[in-house]
């Protein structure tokens, strides 16, 4: 399968790497959209988040234990996390990702 954040994991494609668990991997937004964007990932490929939901839970908890340990680190005041489902909602890389966004201040409706 071509995947680039299965390449990602593999260390095929290089990263900025921020944290490794069991499961998961963390890894700066090439392109990033507020001071801190970080995206973290199953090591397992699953295309979206619902599927990751079904076929390892353990590591979606993961994902947002990450999220909330590069937030305390970054001593982020908040932050968001994004997962989009489907090319519709702006969805990429069809390996589910979580965006953690913050450093800056962030508006509501998300465009
Ligand atoms: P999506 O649009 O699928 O929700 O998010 C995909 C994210 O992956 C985008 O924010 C994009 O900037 C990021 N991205 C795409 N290619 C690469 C890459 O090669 N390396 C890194 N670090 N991020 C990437
Ligand atoms: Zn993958």
């Amino acid at each position: 399968m071509d995947c680039l954040f299965c390449k990602i994991v593999s260390g095929e494609i290089p990263a900025s790497l921020v944290r490794t668990g069991d499961r998961t991997i963390a890894f700066n937004d090439i392109n990033p959209q507020a001071p801190t964007h970080v995206l973290i990932i199953p090591k397992k490929h699953c295309e979206n988040v619902g599927e990751l939901a079904v076929q390892d839970p353990q590591a979606l908890q993961e994902l947002f234990i990450a999220a909330e340990e590069i937030a305390a680190l970054h001593s982020l005041a908040g932050y968001r996390s994004v997962f989009n489902t489907g090319a519709e909602a702006g969805q990429s890389v069809f390996h589910a990702h979580l965006h953690l966004i913050g450093g800056r201040a962030l508006q509501w409706p998300p465009g």
